[in-house]
């Protein structure tokens, strides 16, 4: 339908996101799909029957605004079990719509038109728009490659009278790598004495390898002082489709984080939430994810090693980064589509998520996915290029 208006885009420079991108390219074609990040495995019914168990109870009205009272006790208790702190179950918790509505909605809560947010390249997509949304500007910081670790003594030198906000992610989409607790000391002596707010972004807060414990802000005192830490349940259970999500922190922070979520949002699914709060009754299920997500790791890079993709160290999340500077002279993005046409595994560039497009040759591959399916795509790979030596 022809529209009846001319529009001058507020956003005339935003193409679509990659992760759009590659699954549709990658169904186009009949890729198998490593790039946009879900797992191809159910979870389990116990989480179906429990939904199914609340819509039939009637419990299909709008919750409170801040979430039903039962997922935010088991989210208190969560946190407070894993690192330490008990936040308010009335005050310090939000139940969201998924963690890029809670970012968002953080954004929205703190930047003002001319403020600045400290972000660290590779940048996971959603934060810079939505800073520029609101009328921020994003600042770059970088974790240097090929171990994508913060340079600290960069960041002190992008901080500014306005810095108002710096958002960390541990453990690292795209990259795999992960805050230490000497991490976070250096930080929390950078923003000593001002007022720059913390969004910490920890949607992979249960999927560390190696036995490294996470770093949470949570756990830090200093900092949880004026950090809001959000996690997404779609990480935790297999559910990305279910676009739930929270948010703890500080009392004062939480109070200016809801007055934006309940005139975006309001509240989220009830049944999801109820589901989710039963579900959560048995912590082995969030404890033993790093578990099953290691063995996944292992599995997929036993299987690359018979290819020449040259792999970087994967310490958390369930994405795999590879180098293939030795196999093709293709900038990443035309590398990964033809990967994805002719050779039939979409991978994520990730040059994309550099404001500069910095190309280091490098791909991310998703390994949240059955064992046939990393088999498929191995094979191909394998098949595309025959390792030498
Ligand atoms: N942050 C990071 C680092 C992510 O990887 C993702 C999603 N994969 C999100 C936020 C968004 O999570 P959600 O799907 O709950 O919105
Ligand atoms: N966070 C997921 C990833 O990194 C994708 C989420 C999305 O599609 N927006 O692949």
């Amino acid at each position: 339908m022809d529209t009846a208006v001319r529009i001058a885009s507020r956003f005339p420079e935003m193409g679509t996101t990659i992760f759009t991108v590659m699954s549709r390219l990658a169904a186009e074609c009949g890729a198998v799909n490593l790039s946009q990040g879900f797992p191809d495995f159910q979870a389990e019914p116990a989480l179906f029957d429990a939904m199914h168990r609340h819509m039939l109870a009637g419990r299909n009205q709008y919750a409170p605004m801040a979430g039903l009272p039962e997922l935010r006790q088991a989210i208190v208790d969560k946190v407070a079990d894993l690192y330490g702190p008990r936040f308010d179950v009335e005050s310090e918790v939000t139940v969201t719509a998924g963690a890029t509505q809670a970012i968002f909605t953080a954004i929205a809560a703190f930047v003002r038109p001319g403020d600045e947010v400290i972000v660290f390249e590779p940048v996971y997509d959603s934060y810079v728009p939505a800073i520029e949304t609101v009328g921020g500007r994003a600042v770059f910081a970088q974790l240097r490659f090929p171990d994508y670790a913060p340079d600290w003594a960069q960041v002190a030198s992008l901080i500014s009278p306005r810095t108002r906000m710096i958002i960390v992610n541990s453990p690292h989409n795209p990259t795999g790598s992960l805050l230490s607790a000497i991490d976070l000391e250096k930080l929390a002596k950078l923003v000593r004495g001002t007022d720059i707010v913390i969004l910490s972004d920890e949607v992979y807060e249960h999927t560390v390898f190696d036995g490294v414990p996470h770093a949470s802000l949570c756990g830090h005192a200093e900092l949880a002082a004026r950090s809001l830490v959000v996690s997404s349940f779609g990480k935790t259970y297999h559910i990305t489709g279910w676009k739930i999500g929270y948010v703890v922190g500080p009392a004062a922070l939480m109070a200016e984080f809801r007055k934006v979520h309940q005139f975006n949002v309001f509240t989220v699914h009830a049944p999801s939430q109820l589901a989710i709060a039963d579900y959560m009754q048995s912590p082995e299920r969030h404890q033993s994810l790093a578990g099953f997500y290691q063995e996944k790791r292992d599995f997929f890079r036993s299987l690359m090693a018979a290819t020449p993709f040259e792999l970087l160290p994967c310490r958390g999340t369930y994405f795999q980064l590879a180098r293939y500077a030795g196999l093709s002279d293709l900038p990443d993005t035309a590398f990964a589509e033809w990967l994805t046409r002719d050779v039939g595994v979409a991978v994520i560039p990730v040059s994309v998520f550099y404001a500069n497009g910095q190309d280091d040759r490098v791909v991310r591959f998703c390994f949240a996915k059955r064992e046939e399916t990393l088999r498929a795509a191995t094979e191909r790979l394998s098949k595309a290029f025959v390792k030498s030596g």
